[in-house]
């Protein structure tokens, strides 16, 4: 249900993604906590976050339209072993799409490989992303993402304590 929404690069709508997380974070290795990588993304999926759990901290890793467009260009994955590489920042494949593990071609999301498809998600970003952020303005954990890996991480981990 969920890929119906990606494969158009539409968000996938809160209740859904509300339903598959009520059921993940039942699981053994969510009893000490849990990270959500890019979700909430709207003020809707927050409102419905909260009902089901207590959100600690919020970082928010930001990044230019520009570096996102060409990182989201960049990405180049193995259908075999999922493994998703980055031409410009990391890990990057030793060979020009190849994959090191099984040398298979690498391919690409269509929505990473189309300019129109990128600037939909960065219009929807823009749009129902950043009032939620505006939300949290007071209590959010800013960090550069234009960053090195490690130098993110090291700031992430300093906030964590
Ligand atoms: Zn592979």
């Amino acid at each position: 249900m969920a890929d119906s929404y990606i494969e158009k690069g539409n968000l996938v709508p809160s209740k859904i993604m509300i339903r598959i997380l009520r059921e993940r974070i039942k699981e053994d290795d969510c009893k000490k906590g849990i990270i959500l990588d890019g979700f909430p993304r709207t003020l809707e999926q927050d409102n419905d976050l909260n009902e089901i759990l207590k959100v600690d901290k919020i970082f928010e890793i930001s990044i230019s339209d520009e570096e996102a467009i060409k990182r989201l260009t960049g990405r180049w994955n193995c259908k075999k072993c999922e493994i998703m590489y980055n031409i410009f920042t990391s890990p990057r494949p030793k060979q020009d799409k190849i994959c090191d593990k099984c040398g298979e071609d690498l391919s690409q999301r269509w929505d990473d490989a189309n300019k129109a498809a990128i600037e939909k998600r960065l219009k929807i970003y823009h749009n129902e992303t950043e009032p939620m952020l505006e939300k949290y303005k007071n209590s959010i954990i800013k960090i550069n993402g234009e960053q090195s890996i490690e130098k993110i991480k090291e700031e992430i981990m300093k906030k964590l304590d």
